[in-house]
């Protein structure tokens, strides 16, 4: 199974992403490769970061199962090779979404939503972007939930990250109990 999880920056997909790691051993995070800097709060783990030449050659050679440009940096999912029995867990912008269902017209994709705008505002200064950046989030984060809309199977409020991770795993049980193959 692959479970997409998309939202607007700054809804906490990192936190629910990680959260769901936590709880569900099943899971398996795929580490993205990325052109952007690493932000002065990050640690390094994130992201492989890439200059857009490494990255360029990686699409050449058909490395990733999917990438998009996002504000101006390239954001790529690895094709995933994940160990025996995992589901894999991808956290990924809109563009990235739609070539996924392309490729596994299956695949759960999952829409995470804040409570209101001036919460997403909040959370994005919080964690130390610059104004700029800010700005140009906020203008296309209603645009993003819009389409995040029409490609999702379930959408979730991040109300709170233990009842919103709640939520997506009871979806993803469900999931597993309806598509297993009865032996
Ligand atoms: P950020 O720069 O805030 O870490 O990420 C910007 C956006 O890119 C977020 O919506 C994030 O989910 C998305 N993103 C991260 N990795 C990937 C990826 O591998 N592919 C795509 N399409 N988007 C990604």
């Amino acid at each position: 199974m692959i479970v997409v999880l998309i939202g607007p920056g700054g809804v906490g997909k990192g936190t629910v992403a990680r959260r769901l790691l936590e709880r569900d051993g099943r899971l398996w995070l795929s580490r993205s490769w990325t052109t952007r800097e690493p932000r002065p709060t990050e640690t390094g783990e994130e992201y492989f970061f890439v200059t857009r030449e490494v990255f360029e050659s990686a699409i050449a050679n058909d490395f990733f199962y999917e990438w998009a440009q996002f504000q101006g940096n390239l954001y790529g999912t690895p094709v995933p090779h994940p160990p025996e029995g995992r589901d894999v867990l991808l956290e990924i912008e809109v563009e990235g979404a739609r070539q996924v269902r392309e490729r596994q017209s299956d695949a759960v994709i999952v829409l995470l939503t804040a409570p209101s705008m001036d919460q997403l505002e909040e959370r994005l200064r919080g964690r130390g972007d610059q104004e700029e950046h800010v700005r140009r989030r906020l203008e296309s984060t209603r645009g993003e939930i819009e389409a995040g809309r029409r490609l999702a199977d379930y959408v979730v409020v991040n109300d709170d990250v233990e009842r919103a991770s709640g939520e997506i795993l009871s979806i993803l049980e469900g999931l597993r109990q309806s598509r297993r193959v009865p032996s």
